[in-house]
């Protein structure tokens, strides 16, 4: 039940009523303040909502976290997921030639590859030890 719907269409017919308007005033009182609908909208805004409702992700869904799913693999999405997914596995593989090189010294606190403090800024930035991921 929709209150608001019920209250606005309550207030047409009481307007109507005032008006001393017969049922079939009433009902194209209705029908002018946009509130009658065919059967066939009825159920094609059913239809409608039934199809939104079994949709298994939500329209603020963030897209790219959604292409990342195997859900994803459709043929509507698939050519976008596969450049997106090699997009992402080469950023891997460059956070971890990056990461490879930040190496502490054995002896020191430090890094080799750039003497700072251990662990170091670059290493702390691609997310710390940790190696492959
Ligand atoms: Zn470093």
């Amino acid at each position: 039940m929709n209150t608001k719907l019920i209250n606005s269409a309550a207030g047409v017919i009481n307007a109507a009523l005032t008006q001393n308007r017969t049922a079939a005033g009433i009902a194209l009182a209705l029908d002018s303040a946009g509130m009658l609908m065919t059967p066939e909208t009825a159920a094609e805004l059913a239809g409608l909502r039934a199809r939104f409702a079994a949709s298994d992700h939500s329209v603020d869904e963030d897209p790219i976290a959604f292409a990342l799913t195997d859900k994803a693999d459709t043929d509507d999405v698939r050519p976008q997921v596969r450049k997106l997914r090699a997009l992402l596995a080469g950023q891997d593989q460059q956070v971890q030639a990056a990461r490879a090189l930040h190496v502490k010294y054995p002896d020191s606190e430090h890094c080799q590859h750039d003497a700072e403090q251990w662990p170091c800024q670059t290493l702390t930035a691609l997310g710390g030890l940790g190696g492959a991921s």
